[in-house]
């Protein structure tokens, strides 16, 4: 058996063009677009890439999205000072801080940042209010990984209630919030992490298997029900040979791509688990895009409700 392969690039663009008409008509009652502030501290590669594709997508749909690159040297005031002026700039409709902010920081520094970002312009769901309005199943921006999770299983016609769900990972940003938008859609939730035991016995008992723990290939057949439906979060960069050399096969196309570049795209979940999963997302082409689809849906909702909030005051 081959698993279904569900292409959330197509899924991204179906989103997209919802939402370009929903941008259109924000633009024409505010007399402006909506407004994406991305703010990223740093240069670290791939958050780089991340940013482009998110700046570069939300102008192709209609909104303006503007970017503060700052140094590394950045410090945690001048940071929290910048949100703050996000906060209160009446044509920024979301704010975005690009993770992780540079280790120099500190630990504690990301959660003093998202904790300064206005709710209402938070379109990443990254603060607490949002995170609480998140568990009551009330929220109206939602953490954009997890919520592009639930549209890609609602869009490809895969039910979620009444069936098992187990999450690999606990993040803030992707475990956590997923499991609850599942629990919300009647799913029963298993959340695992680095302490489970037995995690592909575990696992194994999945009819929907979420993988995002942040290791290349972890994922093997053993870990997968046949028939079940695998979403692979992991995105992991791997430039190790031997490591992709073990992933992809002699003849896999991506093993080519590997001995071409030095470097390839890899997911959490190893690509011999497509001859036992009913289906499965791809990487690159799977949850990613669905990610910067949400960060616009959560753009233009918080445009529409700043808008609305504005005209009741
Ligand atoms: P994270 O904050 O590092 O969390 C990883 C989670 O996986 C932790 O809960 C950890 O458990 C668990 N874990 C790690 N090793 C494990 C193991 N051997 N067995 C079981 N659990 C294990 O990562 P994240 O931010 O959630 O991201 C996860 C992956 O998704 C990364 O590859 C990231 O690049 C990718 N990602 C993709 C998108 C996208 O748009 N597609 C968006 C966000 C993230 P403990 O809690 O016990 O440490």
């Amino acid at each position: 058996m081959s698993a279904r392969i569900l292409d959330g690039a197509a899924v991204a663009a179906q989103i997209r063009s919802e939402l370009s008409s929903r941008a259109a008509a924000f633009t024409r009652s505010a007399g402006r677009r909506p407004g994406l502030a991305i703010v990223l501290v740093g240069d670290k590669p791939d958050s780089q890439i991340y940013v482009n594709s998110k700046l570069k997508s939300a102008g192709d749909e209609g909104m303006t999205a503007t970017l503060s690159h700052l140094p590394a040297s950045t410090s945690l005031e001048e940071i929290l000072s910048l949100i703050h002026r996000l906060n209160a700039d009446a044509a920024t409709d979301g704010i975005l801080v690009q993770a992780p902010l540079p280790d120099s920081l500190g630990a504690v520094a990301m959660q003093s940042v998202f904790d300064a970002i206005d709710p209402s312009k938070d379109v990443d769901g990254v603060t607490p209010v949002n995170v609480g309005r998140l568990v009551q199943n009330r929220a109206d921006l939602i953490a954009c990984t997890p919520a592009g999770i639930v549209e890609i299983l609602q869009r490809s016609g895969i039910d979620v209630a009444g069936k098992h769900a187990v999450v690999i990972g606990r993040s803030d940003i992707v475990g956590k919030p997923v499991s609850i938008l599942l629990l919300h859609r009647h799913a029963t939730v298993t959340v695992c992490h680095s302490r489970t035991q037995d995690l592909p016995k575990v696992a194994a008992t999945a009819d929907i298997l979420v993988a995002a723990l942040g290791r290349p290939g972890f994922v093997r057949r053993t870990f997968v029900r046949p028939g079940a439906t695998v979403i692979d979060v992991g995105i992991n960069l791997v430039t190790d040979p031997n490591v992709a050399h073990e992933i992809f096969h002699e003849g896999h196309p991506r093993r080519g791509l590997f001995d071409r570049k030095g470097s390839v795209l890899v997911g959490d979940v190893h690509p011999e688990v497509e001859e036992i999963a009913g289906a499965v997302t791809p990487v690159p082409g799977g949850v990613g895009p669905l990610t910067v689809a949400m960060v616009l849906r959560n753009t233009v909702t918080a445009a529409e409700l700043l808008a609305i909030r504005k005209a009741a005051m």
